[in-house]
Formats: C-alpha cells, sequence, structure tokens
C-alpha cells in the first residue's frame, strides 16, 4: 500500500518527533518526506529531486544505493543478521577491525564496536578513565575539551560538549570537565600564528595546574564540526598532542566527523601526522548505510584491561548490536570502494576545482568567513560585511536560506548562521558546480531580499 504525502505528514504529525528539530515550526512547513535516493540525489514521496549537500549529515559518501553496498548487505543477510559480539565473534567484524587498523595511525591497534558517533565517544571516555584506574593513577579522572566542540547527544558526550545552545540547558547533568579555547582567528584580534599560540598556551597552563587529575583530553581533530565547521591553524594540533605526551594525558581524537576522507585526508590526523591514544570514527564508515561506529585504541590501553577474572579488568561495556554483521559487511565494501574510486584522492582534486566558486560565494555582501577543508565547508552569514556582525539567532537567517535552497532543489542544513556543504565524496565536478550555484543564488535572494 503506498500513501499520499498528506497521508503521511498527517502520520508524521501525530506520530513522530523528529530530533533536532523544532516540531511546531517543522509541520507548519510542508516537511520534506524522503521516499529513495540514487547517486547525489535524494527524490521525496511526490517525485521532486534535491541534491544531498551535506550527505544526508555527514554520512554518505559513495552516493545513494550504490549496487556495490547494497550487494554486501544482501549477501551478508543471506548468511545472518545479527548474532551477539558479547563473549563470542562474527566474520565481518573480525575483517573489519583488521582493516580499520592498518588504515589508522600506527598506534590505534585494537577496535571496540558501537552503534553511533555518541557512544563511540562515550566508550572512549571510560576506556581512558579505567586506564589511569588499573594503571595506579585513579586521580586522573577529568577530562579537559574545547569550548564550542561537539561530540554527541548522550550525557557523557554532552558532558565533554561546549556548544551553549546544545548543552547548557543540561548543565546539571552532566559530570564536570576542564574546557579550553579552540583557536578562532577570524574572531581574534590578531594574526592567525598568535591566535593558536595563545590557546596553546592557555592549554599548557591548564596541563601544569592540573594533568594529574587529567585522563584525557578529547578535540575533533582539524575541523570543529557542529561548532560552526572551524579550522584549526596550522601547527596547533601537533602542539596539542606534544603537550598531552609531555603532561602524560592521553588524547581522544573524535574523527566521527572528519574521518574516511571528509578533509581530504582519510583521517584529519593525518593532515598533522597525530597519533591518538584513542579514536572515534562512524557517520561515513558503513558507507552512510547502517549504524556502526568505532572505538580504537593502543595495545597500551588494551594491555591494562587485559589480565585474570579475579582482577577486576574486565572492559563491562557493550550494546545490544555491537558488531552487527550487516553494518560491518557493508562498512567492508564501503572501504573496498574508497580503494577502487580512489575516493580520497577524488575530494583533493575536486576541493581545488571548486575553490574559485566558492571565491565567488565569499564576495556575496552578506557572506563573512567561506572555511574549507577538502570537502568540510561552511559559508557564514553576515548582516555586515565590513563590521563581521552576525545576525541575530532569532532571525533565523541560515535556516531561511537552506528553505530556499529547498525550493530550488538542495538539501542542507544550517549551524545557526553558517550555511553547510559537505557533499557526498564521489560528488562530480559538475555536480559540485551545480550545488554550489544553488547555494549562491539561495544566499543571495534570501539575504538581498
Ligand atoms: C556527529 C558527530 C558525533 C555524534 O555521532 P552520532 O552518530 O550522531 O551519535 C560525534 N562527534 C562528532 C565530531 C560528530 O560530528
Amino acid at each position: 500500500m503506498t500513501y499520499t504525502y498528506e497521508q503521511l505528514q498527517e502520520k508524521n504529525r501525530r506520530y513522530l518527533w523528529n530530533p533536532f528539530t523544532q516540531m511546531k515550526q517543522y509541520l507548519e512547513d510542508e516537511p520534506l518526506i524522503i521516499e529513495s535516493g540514487s547517486g547525489v540525489k535524494v527524490k521525496d514521496v511526490r517525485g521532486k529531486e534535491y541534491y544531498d549537500a551535506n550527505a544526508s549529515v555527514w554520512l554518505n559518501p559513495h552516493g545513494h544505493n550504490r549496487q556495490e553496498l547494497n550487494n554486501a548487505i544482501i549477501e551478508q543477510l543471506g548468511k545472518i543478521a545479527h548474532s551477539t559480539l558479547l563473549g563470542s565473534a562474527n566474520v565481518p567484524a573480525i575483517l573489519l577491525a583488521e582493516r580499520l587498523v592498518q588504515l589508522t595511525p600506527e598506534r590505534l591497534q585494537k577496535v571496540f564496536y558501537s552503534d553511533s558517533g555518541a557512544e563511540a565517544v562515550e566508550i572512549g571516555l571510560k576506556m581512558a578513565y579505567l586506564y589511569w584506574k588499573h594503571r595506579g593513577k585513579p586521580e586522573k579522572q577529568t577530562f579537559l575539551s574545547m569550548k564550542n566542540a561537539y561530540h554527541g547527544d548522550t550525557v557523557g558526550a554532552v558532558s565533554v560538549g561546549g556548544i551553549d545552545l546544545f548543552h547548557q540547558s543540561f548543565e546539571k547533568m552532566l559530570f564536570p570537565t576542564e574546557k579550553v579555547s579552540y583557536p578562532y582567528p577570524y574572531r581574534y584580534e590578531g594574526s592567525q600564528e598568535e591566535c593558536r599560540d595563545a590557546c596553546l598556551q592557555e592549554l599548557e597552563d591548564c596541563f601544569i595546574q592540573k594533568s594529574n587529575q587529567i585522563a584525557g583530553l578529547i578535540i575533533e581533530p582539524m575541523v570543529q564540526g557542529a561548532g560552526g565547521l572551524i579550522m584549526m591553524p596550522s601547527g596547533f594540533l601537533k602542539q596539542v598532542e606534544h603537550l598531552c605526551r609531555k603532561y602524560d594525558v592521553l588524547l581522544l581524537a573524535d574523527e566521527v566527523a572528519t574521518g574516511f576522507g571528509r578533509t581530504g585526508k582519510m583521517f584529519a590526523c593525518e593532515h598533522e601526522d597525530v597519533q591518538p591514544d584513542i579514536m572515534m570514527v562512524g557517520k561515513k564508515l558503513t558507507g552512510g548505510y547502517l549504524p556502526v561506529a568505532a572505538t580504537l585504541t593502543s595495545d597500551r590501553i588494551y594491555d591494562a584491561f587485559y589480565g585474570e577474572h579475579e582482577e577486576g579488568k574486565t572492559f563491562y561495556h557493550g550494546h545490544s548490536y555491537t558488531g552487527n554483521q550487516l553494518g560491518c559487511a557493508v562498512a567492508i565494501a564501503s572501504l573496498n570502494l574508497y580503494e577502487k574510486d580512489q575516493v580520497v584522492e577524488h575530494v583533493q582534486q575536486m576541493s581545488e576545482v571548486i575553490k574559485p566558486l566558492l571565491k565567488e560565494i565569499a564576495e556575496l555582501p552578506h557572506v563573512g568567513e567561506v572555511r574549507q577543508l577538502g570537502f568540510m565547508i561552511g559559508i557564514e552569514l553576515v548582516a555586515n560585511k565590513s563590521s563581521r556582525s552576525a545576525y541575530g539567532w532569532s532571525t533565523a537567517m541560515g535556516a531561511k536560506v537552506c528553505r530556499r535552497a529547498l525550493d530550488l532543489g538542495l538539501l542542507t542544513r544550517p549551524l545557526d548562521h553558517v550555511i553547510t556543504f559537505l557533499p557526498p565524496l564521489v560528488s562530480s565536478k559538475e555536480e559540485l558546480r551545480e550545488m554550489l550555484e544553488i547555494i549562491r543564488q539561495a544566499i543571495q535572494e534570501v539575504t538581498e531580499a
């Protein structure tokens, strides 16, 4: 039985509560209801097509409905859909773990699965916390994170988050953390280097005072994603790694957004040759098909948990669907496509090709900074270009521009007043050109109206 748009809209109104969505406005606005997808486009139940210009919120690398990925799931489905990883294993979970260890920085040697980026972060935090306990330093039990950071929406992940709009209202639920400034040169009086060095100084001062209580530092390498797509000045991440080693603090790299080619390297840590002790991956891991995430860790950390049952070092953490076969099978097929299609090289080439188009957008009268690392692009809208003054939050200018882009056939979401452009990694030159043209037109029409 098929349903009309109006019937589905009514059922959405009656039964469904969408995430990160003000339902009142959403239901007043003719919600988009997707029915299918192919390549870099999705199609709604009324038959209208849209460019998936944020890759279904930063997931989809290879386009929708890829035969190779579909087949991997079908083939696995003919064997088994799921069995538990608690005290047993399965074939695709083992083979994917091997692939991930081979692909990621050398220090990372073991893979612990979960179902979402937020869970992968929880697991990383718990591992770091218990690591010091098992090592006889239980006083190292707090975490240091960046202001304006985003690590997911579960309570532990929110505790290390720093986006006031999302996180502040939960304050009393959270565990206490240390927070230091993230370098944001655009809003800093001084050069990139001065901004970077001031933040590094703040970090080192914090370590000097408190490193004996700090288990780990968690950071989004190279780009703060949900915080507004803000790139680090070069050299910052490398120095963060250096300070972590100097003060004996574990480095946790949250590659959930940046991992698997998004920034023009397989992992963002590669930009500065950084070796985290713990790395979280998710989002694109399964080609954007199924919810599998992973926390990778070093042998040193793994070994701290390794021992006889009576020693009480077992890591008591897991989820019902940990290591799901369908998800791991499609993740392996996705990694095969990265090799076959040379996806990361494609991102590198295309991110150069689109630079002139981004420059045109940057010249619009209500565009401030346009930030780019690979296919992670943020276009900042400003009320006044010369004073760089932001649009007030209540103007919802970002949402209005995205609404107009939707009418023009392109789907993306704003982060406050930043338009996000994170297209599927396989997007062609022509597709990228058309997508950016729609974004340019939407910004122009809405901000100059
Ligand atoms: C999206 C994201 C998360 C959370 O992942 P979910 O799968 O949505 O729970 C964590 N960290 C970063 C950097 C992210 O971008």
